[in-house]
């Protein structure tokens, strides 16, 4: 008899949904926290000319030197640290994870947050442990450090601002946690260029320390290109597991490219950051709505019957995100990327229709 999946496929993948990723075909698209612009029309065509001379014949550069002192640079990643680029930081993490994942070991993370730590760890076949946050979604760091002490977690992962709830953590605890932590924290700063702080000149001081970033916030999305950054001797060891050529020689280009006029990206992200207490102040006049300061380029909200409100916004061709059942804090939430103005306004406007119909 041939086995079947259930037979081969571990218990707890058959037990998983996929992550979903809605159909987003014609609508105001606001759910998955993309930079709303394009790159301007003269730096567009300059990567044509580039792509059109690509050797797509050939494999990739392995160990992108160029890209990775470009990126250390717009970093300001601190002399003596390594890089690691990841399709994403999605691969990161995936990484980090793999590596780390001897029987028993456990992932430890703060609930809510980004829900790839989760999953990844679930992947990996190691156990995590999620910490709820207070209900203002600050940091309870008594329960953090107690989870740490009972738990010895292999890694902890920390979203600085957090996904989805858009706050930055108190920097001090923070770093009580890393402090308390047996090994590698990973500051994951997917959301920087929004928010004004980082733990990337810390680095030097905690050794267990790696801070993480992606470029797709950024305005780069679609290319797919992570970077993980901290002491030599961990990421030397997680070097082993990348798969050889990761980062594609599209990637590569496009980056760059891009980096090489890196105050595009900066002058985006100020505008969104603009449109971001636009968007929170629009909000906060709607009745019904209770919506939570940002620092990064999306916002969280609290509505009633939110799913009914998600559905009604669908309708109206503005999609954004549910968290609604995802976790108890996020009861009736919804969350909205700061699209541009025109983008804002169709869903400020398909939210009103919406609540009073
Ligand atoms: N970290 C956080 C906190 C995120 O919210 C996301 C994307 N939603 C990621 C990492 C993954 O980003 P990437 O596109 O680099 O894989």
């Amino acid at each position: 008899m041939p086995k079947t999946p259930e037979d081969i496929i571990r218990d707890e993948i058959r037990s998983l949904t996929a992550y979903h990723v809605p159909d987003s075909a014609g609508m105001v698209k606001l759910d998955a926290m993309e930079n709303p612009y394009r790159l301007p029309p003269a730096l567009r065509e300059r990567l044509a000319r580039l792509l059109e001379q690509a050797p797509l014949n050939r494999y990739p550069d392995p160990a992108a030197g160029e890209l990775k002192a470009q990126l250390r640079r717009a970093f300001e990643v601190p002399d003596g640290m390594a890089l690691l680029l990841g399709n994403g930081s999605d691969e990161l993490i995936q990484m980090l994870i793999m590596a780390a994942a001897k029987p028993g070991a456990v992932v430890l993370g703060v609930e809510p947050s980004f829900v790839m730590f989760r999953m990844i760890a679930t992947f990996a076949g190691a156990r995590y442990a999620g910490v709820d946050l207070r209900d203002d979604f600050s940091l309870d760091i008594e329960r953090v450090l107690a989870a740490i002490e009972r738990e010895r977690p292999a890694v902890v992962f920390i979203a600085y601002p957090n996904n989805p709830t858009g706050n930055l953590f108190d920097a001090g605890l923070v770093e009580r946690l890393i402090d308390a932590a047996p090994g590698p924290v990973v500051v994951d700063e997917a959301y920087s260029a929004f928010a004004g702080a980082s733990f990337m000149e810390r680095l030097p001081r905690h050794p267990n320390l790696l801070v993480m970033r992606t470029l797709s916030k950024l305005g780069l999305a679609g290319i797919r290109l992570g970077v993980l950054t901290g002491a030599p001797r961990w990421l030397g060891e997680l070097d082993k597991l990348r798969l050889p050529y990761n980062v594609n020689t599209l990637t590569q280009i496009v980056a760059r490219e891009v980096l090489q006029h890196g105050d595009v990206l900066t002058e985006q992200a100020a505008a969104i950051k603009l449109e971001r207490g636009r968007l929170l102040q629009a909000l906060q006049q709607v009745p019904g709505v209770t919506a939570y300061r940002s620092d990064a380029n999306f916002i969280l909200f609290r509505v009633r019957q939110a799913e009914h409100v998600f559905d009604g916004l669908k309708q109206r061709g503005v999609l954004i995100k549910s968290l609604h059942g995802s976790h108890r804090l996020l009861a009736d939430c919804l969350r909205v990327t700061v699209g541009t103005p025109d983008e804002n306004a169709a869903f400020l406007t398909a939210l009103t229709r919406t609540l009073a119909a």
